[in-house]
């Protein structure tokens, strides 16, 4: 089985470029963030996020968690990304969550001809020995403004966008921070990773960049 591992910043193209390559290549694909966001969503929702014990109820989540029940619409808010970054931290949900990743990966083997992940630390610790790995990236503003577009509001007033814009560029590069600056499994490319920039090229030429490492072009 081929395996590509993404890793990368928030909003910085990784989630579309996985998706876009599984499709091309008929791989299987995980986007590994949602394991961390539906256990983040399941302490809200049962009102667990505030209690002292975070960490035993995250794991408690995460042990009975099925990954074919990752809703992505409802998991997609600031708040749940917050918490999940928060979340992340903690050394036993990760092996609990890692677990189930290379489950995934195991029981997909003899399904597909490759899988593609993305997440944080699937070049450096889910696989570490993929067999393509990138780690995309993007200035700050380009990401914020990426997902105000994917949030599909339309603004009555100038202001109101960029208070938005603001407050995104704020939450998504204090999820960087604490992604990045965490003991276990900290956000970093891969030795052997392709990093790649972003800031100046859209999803499909992206994809071409990437399409022509892995083919070899
Ligand atoms: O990728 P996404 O933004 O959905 O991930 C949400 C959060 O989950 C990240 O900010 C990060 O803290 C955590 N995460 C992680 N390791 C992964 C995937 C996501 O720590 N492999």
């Amino acid at each position: 089985m081929i395996e590509i591992a993404i890793d990368g910043t928030a909003a910085s193209g990784k989630g579309t470029l996985a998706k876009k390559l599984a499709k091309k290549y008929g791989f299987v694909h995980l986007d590994t963030g949602l394991l961390y966001r539906k256990v983040a969503n399941e302490l809200i929702i049962n009102k667990k996020d505030t209690s002292s014990n975070l960490a035993y109820h995250s794991c408690e989540i995460a042990r009975n968690l099925n990954l074919l029940e990752l809703n992505k619409k409802e998991l997609r808010s600031e708040e749940t990304a917050k918490l999940a970054s928060f979340i992340a931290t903690y050394t036993k949900l990760r092996e609990i969550l890692n677990s189930k990743q290379k489950e995934f990966v195991a029981n997909n083997k003899t399904k597909f001809p490759g899988c593609v992940l993305d997440g944080r630390d699937i070049g450096t610790k889910i696989l570490p020995n993929a067999d393509f790995k990138f780690f995309i990236d993007a200035s700050i503003d380009i990401r914020a403004k990426r997902r105000l577009l994917e949030k599909n509001i339309s603004f009555l007033h100038e202001n109101d966008e960029k208070c938005m814009l603001h407050s995104l560029i704020i939450e998504i590069s204090e999820r960087d921070k604490l992604d990045s600056s965490r003991k276990t499994s900290p956000l970093v490319p891969a030795n052997d990773a392709h990093v790649i920039d972003t800031s100046f090229i859209d999803a499909e030429e992206l994809l071409l960049k990437v399409t022509k490492i892995i083919e070899g072009i």
